[in-house]
């Protein structure tokens, strides 16, 4: 140990015997709780269709059989809810509080299932949102997860800096749209999971492109894709393209997403199994 050593590594950049490791953010679970693998699904921006793709996923998961759970920690966008018809309330007791279940047995926390009115918006400053977050992963009792899909605050800012430092996050989903890629707001999102260690499983490019009724033909409504060229250039393996489509919009709003037919995600699902 230096003669100068101020026993704080955090502040010193000398790389003595000495160094401690630095300390660990992560927050631990509900004691009754049991996570075994969380995925974050992210976006540079609102309105792409995160939720949608993060409702999708745990659909699919919970179809093969795993017991899956959404954490919705998009406190000031909740759309999770709708997307899955449910409108009862979380209860709690002194153990913590219980998630609800979807119709096929989603476990399911986001702040629309606490508050009273669910159309009241969440007029709170950033902390008090990452400190909600935390409490969804430290509060909420999680029953035996295979997977815990969670659906991120959009952006790259200090909310979703918290959350991906309080979570133990195992890989991340990036969700864009093609208009979105032109803006180079996705590779904010890219470096950041590369900055945070976190492996990215893949990149969802929703709202790809349309198929005509009449023609059948795909056209490129937001312009042509430049998906490829970001993964190429990240070196990430996975892409899924999902189209505008009438039918996903309508299965969402009527509450009835765990219906959605389309095989778009399945290969992102089956590469979920094998990370
Ligand atoms: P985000 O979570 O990124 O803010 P959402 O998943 O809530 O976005 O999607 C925003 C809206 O767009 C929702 O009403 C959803 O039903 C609709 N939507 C998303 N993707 C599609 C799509 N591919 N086709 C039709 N409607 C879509």
């Amino acid at each position: 140990m230096s003669e100068e050593c101020t026993s704080s590594c955090e502040t010193c950049s000398s790389n003595c015997s000495d160094r401690t490791k630095p300390e660990s953010l992560i927050e631990k679970t509900n004691e009754m709780s049991n996570v075994k693998k969380v995925i974050a699904v992210v976006s540079g921006k609102g309105g792409v269709g995160k939720s949608l793709v993060t409702s999708m996923m745990a659909v699919l998961s919970q179809r093969k059989g795993f017991k899956t759970a959404i954490l919705d920690a998009d406190i000031t966008g909740p759309s999770i809810p709708k997307a899955f018809g449910i409108n009862q309330k979380a209860a709690g007791n002194e153990s913590g509080i219980f998630p609800v279940e979807t119709k096929t047995g989603i476990e399911l926390m986001s702040i629309n299932l606490l508050l009273e009115n669910h159309t009241d918006p969440v007029v709170w400053r950033g902390p008090i949102i990452a400190g909600t977050v935390k409490q969804f992963w430290t509060d909420v009792i999680w029953n035996e997860v295979d997977y815990m899909f969670v659906d991120m605050p959009p952006g790259t800012g200090d909310v979703p800096l918290t959350v991906f430092q309080s979570l133990p996050v195992d890989g991340i989903i990036i969700v864009t749209s093609p208009q979105e890629l032109v803006s180079m707001i996705v590779e904010k999102a890219v470096k950041m999971a590369k900055m945070m260690n976190i492996p990215i499983y893949g990149i969802v490019e929703n709202m790809s492109y349309f198929v005509c009724p009449n023609c059948k033909e795909q056209h490129y409504i937001f312009g042509k894709s430049h998906i490829e060229e970001i993964t190429a250039k990240y070196e990430i393996k996975n892409i899924a393209k999902i189209p505008i489509d009438a039918e996903i919009s309508s299965v969402c709003d009527k509450g009835l997403i765990e219906l959605f037919e389309g095989d778009w995600l399945n290969q992102l699902s089956d590469r979920i199994e094998e990370c």
